[in-house]
């Protein structure tokens, strides 16, 4: 079976919140697109972002533009509280210049960051 991509609005949503709530400034959401895919062939894989990249931009004449994709078959099981956890990982990878490149996890994303985070995150909602 191939991949197939979907709009994933839920994943949208929830990005939305995180950035809002957790003040992530650098992040221009109308830049940001979710999509949850199945059948993907990686067997660990929950979540990965995309990129257009400087080439791409200026061949397109498209500003920077990132795409969250989720892993149907292994996000959609997680609980909220993985799902949030999952995506302000995700969103981690998008540098201060929203430019078209990517963070690296060694320094920048790790568990301990991630989980205070979603400390502040989930105290802000409530
Ligand atoms: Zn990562």
């Amino acid at each position: 079976m191939p991949i197939k991509y979907y709009e994933a609005p839920d994943v949208q949503d929830l990005a939305q919140r995180i950035v809002a709530q957790l003040e992530f400034r650098h992040i221009d959401l109308n830049g940001t697109y979710c999509y949850r895919s199945r059948n993907s062939k990686s067997k660990r894989t929950v979540a990965r972002i995309h990129s257009l990249s400087k080439v791409w931009q200026k061949a397109l004449n498209r500003s920077a533009s990132y795409l969250i994709e989720v892993i149907s078959e292994r996000y959609d099981r997680l609980s909220q509280e993985e799902k949030e956890k999952v995506l302000i990982h995700e969103l981690l990878h998008i540098p201060k210049g929203f430019a078209g490149g990517f963070r690296p996890h060694r320094g920048n994303i790790t568990r301990k960051k991630i989980d205070a985070l979603h400390q502040k995150f989930a105290a802000r909602i409530g």
